[in-house]
């Protein structure tokens, strides 16, 4: 059977662990190139050694434009070319458990990293593809972007401008042969809770664990938590050329969570 990537050469970032890891294996098992890109050099090394010559990494912090770009010419200069750019990389902030207690040092490195690192990795990553072809991007925003709630106001409103600039870059890209679109993870069992418990207070990672657990657990239409590899296919199906007509689409992967009052489900 035909390998659905076979060819393509794809950028991820945040590739070396969670979403962006499973991700990153699910494009080798199907035939890509991946550059996988991250700041944590030790995994996403060995994360890339384990996945042989179809695999490298590189360093890049998606907050700085210069490094976007060298991942860009990086992927042309490997592997010959790039047809997917995932803007997956992001972090959850919130160092405060109190909305007044906030900083705005915090919002400006959410903002960073989860919205001007989407748009970096798409402006350079189009202007390639732009020139050859066509391409696909792929944004990696969050139910938070969604859904409203306390705590992460950084987070929930850095996630929210992914999905409506996902539909905004579908419009302007699509005269190039590029689609844009955006996943919408829920609740994913991925070391983004360790994450996050380094980044903030064990009394606001408690908080959160508690006020969401019960919508987690017993709300979701299909009661699980997602797993990483549940985003991995979602992205395969709208990297690949089954999804040739689809751009600016915006794919909840949360168990059904967003569909409708959780009360009555
Ligand atoms: P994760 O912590 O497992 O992976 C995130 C990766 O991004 C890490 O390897 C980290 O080193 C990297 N990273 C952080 N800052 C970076 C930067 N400036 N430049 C490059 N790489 C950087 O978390 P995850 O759960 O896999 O999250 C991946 C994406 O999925 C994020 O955008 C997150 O907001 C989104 N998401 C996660 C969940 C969830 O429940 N886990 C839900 C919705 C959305």
């Amino acid at each position: 059977m035909a390998q659905e990537l076979e060819g393509k050469v794809a950028i991820v970032t945040g590739g070396a662990s969670g979403i962006g890891r499973a991700t990153a294996e699910r494009f080798v098992a199907e035939g890509a190139k991946v550059l996988i890109a991250d700041i944590n050099d030790s995994a996403g090394a060995a994360l890339a050694a384990g996945l042989g010559a179809a695999a490298r990494y590189q360093h890049a912090d998606v907050s700085r434009a210069d490094h976007v770009q060298a991942l860009v010419d990086a992927a042309v200069e490997c592997f010959g070319g790039l047809h997917i750019m995932f803007n997956n990389a992001g972090i959850s902030g919130g160092r405060h458990p109190h909305f007044l207690d906030d900083d705005l040092e915090d919002f400006n490195q959410v903002i960073g990293i989860n919205l001007f690192g989407v748009m970096a990795g798409t402006q350079r990553a189009a202007r390639h593809m732009a020139r050859n072809g066509g391409g696909v991007i792929l944004n990696n925003a969050s139910i938070a972007g969604v859904m409203a709630g306390q705590a992460l106001m950084s987070y929930r409103a850095s996630k929210a401008a992914v999905i409506h600039l996902t539909k905004c870059l579908a419009i302007d890209l699509a005269q190039y042969g590029i689609r844009v679109n955006c996943l919408v993870p829920g609740h994913i069992r991925t070391p983004i809770r360790s994450m996050t418990s380094s980044a903030v207070s064990m009394e606001l990672q408690e908080r959160i664990e508690v006020a969401l657990k019960p919508v987690w657990d017993s709300n979701k239409p299909l009661k699980r938590d997602g797993v990483p590899e549940d985003v991995a296919q979602a992205a395969l199906f709208l990297a690949g050329d089954r999804a040739a007509q689809i751009t600016g689409a915006i794919l909840p992967i949360d168990g059904g969570i967003s569909a409708g009052d959780p009360v009555n489900h």
